[in-house]
């Protein structure tokens, strides 16, 4: 099994990313910022796009999906407010950066991806470095995880027309949830906490996410 290589140049391109596109643009929580100094990202992209590792966009990861771009994942995550005993369920595990990053702050992650060959390879790396605090699952995240439900917080690295009312349904009392919604084209980043059956919302902005396919999202 080849080596987790992170030498001195991929540590020198993580901490400028860190600094110019994260705390440049204003995430400020310690701990996340942490995150990113310490999860490799250049271990998520494909070998063909390693030199873009660390640049401020998007990278496709194969079967038409993407690795976000690293400021939406700070954002993302920023906005979960997590403060290391959450149990917090992602939908999209995609290249299994996002999943990484959270397991490095919260107590455990559950991750769920619709692509089976997507979440065979996540798992393989993540197990590889060493997060031992991360479940995976495949099948249609927009419906949850019920069986590990309620979750402090939920994240939906894919965007939606709405919410899911399942999703709404499995977050604990107090609980947050971050997810795109909003047509094909653009999105706006949509934060919900809850408060017994009414959930107070606030918006982070526009993004472009790749479509949640599924029951409770667009068809495929
Ligand atoms: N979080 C990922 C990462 O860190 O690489 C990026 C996720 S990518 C932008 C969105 C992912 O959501 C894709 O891998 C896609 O297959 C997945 N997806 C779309 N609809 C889904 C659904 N209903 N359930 C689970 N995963 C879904």
């Amino acid at each position: 099994m080849e080596p987790l290589a992170d030498g001195g140049a991929w540590r020198e391109a993580r901490e400028a990313m860190v600094e110019q596109q994260l705390r440049g643009r204003g995430i400020r929580d310690g701990r996340v910022l942490q995150a990113f100094r310490d999860v490799p990202r250049h271990l998520f992209v494909p070998s063909d796009r390693l030199a873009e590792a660390y640049e401020d966009h998007p990278l496709d990861i194969g079967r038409g999906q993407t690795i976000s771009q690293p400021f939406m994942v700070a954002l993302m995550t920023e906005v979960l407010s997590l403060r290391g005993g959450e149990r917090v369920l992602e939908v999209g595990t995609g290249s299994g950066y996002q999943a990484a990053i959270l397991a490095k702050l919260c107590a455990t992650v559950y991750t769920v991806e619709r692509l089976a060959e997507l979440s065979e390879r996540a798992q393989a790396l993540l197990g590889r470095m060493g997060l031992g605090n991360v479940r995976f699952r495949v099948g249609d995240g927009t419906l949850g995880w019920p069986e590990e439900a309620p979750f402090d917080r939920i994240i939906v690295t894919a965007g939606g027309p709405d919410v899911p009312a399942s999703l709404k349904a499995q977050l604990a009392e107090g609980g947050r949830l971050v997810m795109p919604v909003g047509d094909r084209y653009g999105q706006d980043l949509v934060a919900l906490e809850r408060h017994g059956e009414s959930f107070k919302q606030e918006s982070h902005g526009g993004c472009v996410f790749v479509r949640l396919i599924g029951k409770e999202g667009w068809p495929e």
